[in-house]
């Protein structure tokens, strides 16, 4: 068979777990592993990753995987991925350092092959080729991908803006990009998270005046919060700290951690004596200080939260503060941050968010970028990836409305599990499969079946009841009155003598179960279940979760 199969697992219709397998004959290889922020967090799990047991079947196929860069979107499945299946993985220095931190956490940094990559390496894994071409995003380090197949060439754009003045690196490489789309692409497989953004996304130097301004006007301490991995940020508060006499303070783990990893790698330019450590930070004025924070999304557990609550290390919120919160919302987080800000407010500070000034700018290209992506590469074919079903389908119509040549015809819509198979003229999905998810739950690094989560679900939407019944071991006679208890069921209290039926309807049945008809406990245990929750769905109108148990005595 000389067809090539894209498989994508996750990042497809949703925000986050973006991983795809890109398949031909007998080897596949993977693009990125990332995690997501599921919905189901109530129900005691922390984040999500793709369903991985349906890569089982491709199990001895698999020969490599490949990080387009270092968001948790894209790498936070790692550890879960290589334990198991243990593939070499390539990456850039940043990304495979955030990976590498990733790994040690779950104590496998030994156990696995990390290849370091540079932009325009290229790396031969069997029927593939693949160049890695300097991207510019929201951190560094970042690529997307040339990978040469036998059918043809796809460019998988990673995450992308097109920022011609970075503030750190280079710009994107176009010039790459237009050498592949002069020899010819089959398929371009592109970042839509920002498709419905009109205009071009600006670049990560747009920040600085407004940051300037604010420098200019705080008389108090400035606290700024931002993703711990946006370096192009750090390095703006880095800057405009030390053109304004402040020193910094980097608080909270994950801040401090890239901190050490970024300067390592020499990534970050640290102007002299402009870091503080948080004791020394006291004992200057307040016009003299910056803290870098994490918590940007209002998670309870991170150094702003506990700030804006009243206490991080003897450190709160007060009077004269500017809080400047640089970063966007991530879906699902609204609250949270609706939380935090409140709780700023409470404590007397100032908050600056991304809208009212320009202190944040995206990291995913715009329609106009998507445009002159799409003009650059010039592909058989595209693929909106990474988004939501609403971003990929205004990802289709912007291309289709704007660049000439695209149609219906050649920009095609996949969802997860699909499998999309092309030749070197034709491109369509010939399977579907569903993938679903897993779900982690962080304090113990561990998977949690989507069953225990469905139930969980359950139990908190309807409640619980919990049956026992003794028999006796010989004549399977009732030896006691059923034992019913009832956690938080609507509809059942002592007065209105439901549970009072229950009991003797249960008591009915075993005592007309013929001893030759009882066949065994667990049977009849089944038996009274299904009958209690027949007869609590008909008298309350509810579905608890009835657990039921009958025990010979
Ligand atoms: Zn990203």
């Amino acid at each position: 068979m000389n067809k090539l199969e894209i498989i994508p697992l996750g990042g497809i219709g949703e925000f986050g777990m973006n991983c795809m397998g890109i398949r031909f004959g007998d080897e596949m290889i993977i693009v990125d592993a990332g995690m997501g922020f599921p919905e189901e967090t109530p129900y005691g799990v922390d984040i999500s990753i793709p369903n991985f047991d349906f890569l089982d079947d491709y199990a001895d196929d698999l020969t490599a995987l490949i990080l387009t860069h270092g968001h948790e979107d894209h790498i936070g499945a790692l550890p879960y991925f290589l334990k198991k299946f243990n593939l070499p993985v390539y990456a850039s220095r940043f990304t495979l350092a955030l990976a590498e931190k990733r790994l040690s956490e779950h104590k496998m940094l030994d156990d696995v092959l990390l290849h370091r990559v540079e932009a325009n390496d290229v790396s031969k894994i069997g029927n593939f080729e693949i160049e890695y071409i300097h991207a510019s995003h929201s951190l560094v380090d970042c690529f997307s991908l040339a990978i040469k197949t036998p059918v043809g060439t796809l460019i998988h754009t990673g995450d992308y803006k097109i920022d011609e003045t970075p503030v750190i690196g280079k710009p994107y490489d176009l010039k790459t990009l237009k050498k592949y789309g002069d020899e010819g692409v089959l398929m371009l497989l592109a970042d839509s998270t920002n498709a419905t953004v009109a205009g071009r996304t600006p670049s990560e130097r747009a920040v600085i005046p407004a940051f300037e301004e604010i420098f200019a006007d705080a008389e108090g301490r400035i606290i700024v919060s931002t993703f711990a991995s946006s370096l192009h940020r750090l390095q703006v508060v880095l800057n405009v700290a030390h053109a304004f006499d402040r020193r910094v303070c980097v608080l909270g783990r994950s801040m401090q951690k890239n901190f050490e990893i970024a300067t390592g790698l020499g990534l970050l330019d640290v102007p002299h004596n402009t870091l503080i450590e948080l004791g020394e930070s006291r004992s200057l004025d307040d016009d003299q200080i910056v803290y870098l924070v994490t918590g940007s999304q209002g998670e309870s557990r991170a150094a702003l939260w506990n700030m804006a609550s009243g206490n991080y290390k003897g450190l709160g919120i007060e009077k004269g503060d500017t809080v400047i919160l640089s970063a966007r919302i991530i879906p699902g987080n609204d609250r949270a941050i609706s939380r935090l800000i409140g709780e700023i407010y409470k404590h007397g500070g100032n908050i600056i968010e991304e809208k009212r000034r320009l202190i944040h700018v995206s990291g995913h290209a715009s329609q106009e970028d998507i445009k002159i992506m799409t003009e650059t590469v010039r592909p058989k074919f595209v693929v909106p990836i990474h988004g939501e079903y609403r971003m990929l389908f205004r990802h289709k119509e912007y291309i289709k409305n704007h660049v000439e040549g695209y149609t219906d015809e050649n920009i095609i819509l996949i969802e997860n599990g699909d499998i999309l198979e092309l030749d070197a003229n034709s491109a369509q999905v010939v399977a579907h499969n569903d993938i679903g998810k897993s779900f982690i739950d962080e304090a113990h690094l561990g998977e949690i079946d989507y069953e225990i989560i469905r139930e969980r679900k359950k139990l908190g939407f309807s409640g619980l009841i919990t049956l026992v019944v003794a028999v006796d071991r010989e004549t399977k006679k009732l030896k006691s009155e059923p034992q019913l208890t009832v956690q938080g069921v609507a509809g059942i209290n002592p007065l209105n003598g439901l549970l009072q039926n229950a009991r003797q309807s249960i008591a009915d049945i075993i005592t007309e179960t013929k001893r030759d008809k009882y066949q065994n406990k667990n049977f009849m245990a089944e038996t009274l279940r299904v009958h209690l929750k027949r007869m609590i769905q008909q008298e309350t109108g509810t579905k608890p979760v009835i657990v039921s148990t009958v025990v010979e005595v």
